[in-house]
């Protein structure tokens, strides 16, 4: 292969096409652009696609979470466990609502929430939970709600990256309280920007309802009764969820036949581990996660010959503004930040993409006579 043949192998990339320009297109037609029948239409495959109550939307995964937080009604101070583990907004969503993050590990083969070191982590400030789930699985959820039970605690999702994650047949996202998923460009299903909340508390919908369209439950009224905001979302937006949305199931096998070649070309190469996938979850691959001592070689080797990998989550409490919360152990994601490596696996990786990958790999490590 000459070199002008290789092709640059990015680390994430779009499904999106003339599908979503069609849905779009019907939104101009009819000149309504900000939230109404698509967004409706939404809403509604939304909720028979999770078996929730109620579905809402934000206009990304960080508000999501920022107005759901809102909508618990904790007050200031109050602390909300944290897995050490996760993208930056888990955190400062907090911070914004109020509250603050208290960072625990994660375990070493999920990457979620490890209930064995949360009842140690829970104090008189502490009023809620944030499980993550991660890269696509979901956490073990029965022992954080036993514990979340036991304590009064609220729960509150973050699902960003779990859309169509389900644990132990129930899709995730409202397992606790409220919880709420991203359809960011890089998630494995996108609106550009924006998210999805859902609940089966009718008295959080409400709330919800009121924070999110400036104090009222209805538009062109300007009589507030509640306090409120903008959270809404554009139909334009959700044109190309609904277009999305029906893309899922083939996005969602391709998306595991290149996991699973993955795996079976790499076991056994060099000192590569992957993460577990646990009975309790399906597996919704956000990204292909590998761990290994030659982290930065190996990255380094692979950008050498165009293809782009990602490095894994820094730990939230050595963040330079976070470093001032509470935190236990947190070992793992130090460990997980050294070692981790993402793969790609997005809508154009083909096969042969995976093979020339992983037969990068697996040179780097004869070379290195492992
Ligand atoms: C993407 C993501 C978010 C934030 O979602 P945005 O839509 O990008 O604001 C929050 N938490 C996790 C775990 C994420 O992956």
């Amino acid at each position: 292969m000459t070199l002008k043949n290789i092709l640059p192998i990015h680390q994430v990339d779009v499904a999106i096409d003339k599908e979503e320009l069609l849905l779009i297109k019907e939104c101009i037609d009819k000149k309504w652009l900000t939230e109404g029948e698509k967004t409706k239409v939404l809403a509604k495959k939304i909720t028979s696609f999770t078996g929730y109550k109620y579905v809402t939307f934000a206009p990304n995964g960080t508000l999501a979470l920022y107005l759901s937080l809102l909508a618990l009604d904790l007050k200031k101070g109050d602390e909300v466990i944290v897995p050490d583990f996760t993208f930056y907004a888990s955190a400062t969503s907090c911070i914004f609502a109020g509250l603050k993050p208290v960072f625990v590990d994660v375990c070493p083969k999920t990457f979620t929430l490890d209930s064995r070191h949360l009842e140690e982590a829970i104090s008189e400030k502490t009023k809620a939970i944030m499980p993550v789930h991660m890269y696509g699985q979901s956490c073990d959820m029965d022992p954080i709600l036993a514990l979340a039970k036991k304590y009064n605690l609220k729960v509150i999702e973050d699902a960003a990256q779990a859309f169509g994650v389900k644990y132990k047949g129930q899709h995730v996202g409202a397992l606790g309280n409220i919880g709420m998923f991203s359809f960011f460009s890089d998630k494995v299903i996108t609106m550009g920007e924006g998210a999805v909340i859902v609940t089966n508390d009718d008295h959080l919908f409400k709330k919800l309802s009121f924070l999110r369209n400036q104090g009222r439950q209805h538009s062109g009224t300007f009589i507030h009764p509640e306090l409120g905001m903008n959270f809404r979302i554009t139909d334009l937006q959700a044109a190309v969820a609904l277009s999305q949305l029906g893309k899922f199931p083939d996005i969602l096998e391709a998306r595991l036949r290149l996991c699973h070649l993955y795996h079976s070309l790499l076991k056994d190469v060099g000192d590569i581990c992957f993460l577990h996938n646990p009975a309790y979850s399906n597996w919704v691959p956000f990204r292909f996660c590998i761990t290994t001592g030659h982290k930065e070689a190996l990255g380094a080797h692979l950008k050498e010959n165009y293809v782009q990998t990602r490095s894994f989550f820094y730990p939230l409490h050595k963040q330079p503004k976070l470093k001032g919360y509470r935190k236990l152990y947190c070992k793992t994601t130090e460990a997980l930040y050294e070692k981790g490596l993402c793969l790609p696996v997005h809508c154009s990786i083909t096969e042969e993409d995976v093979h020339r990958i992983c037969s990068l790999i697996k040179e780097f490590f004869l070379d290195r006579k492992m």
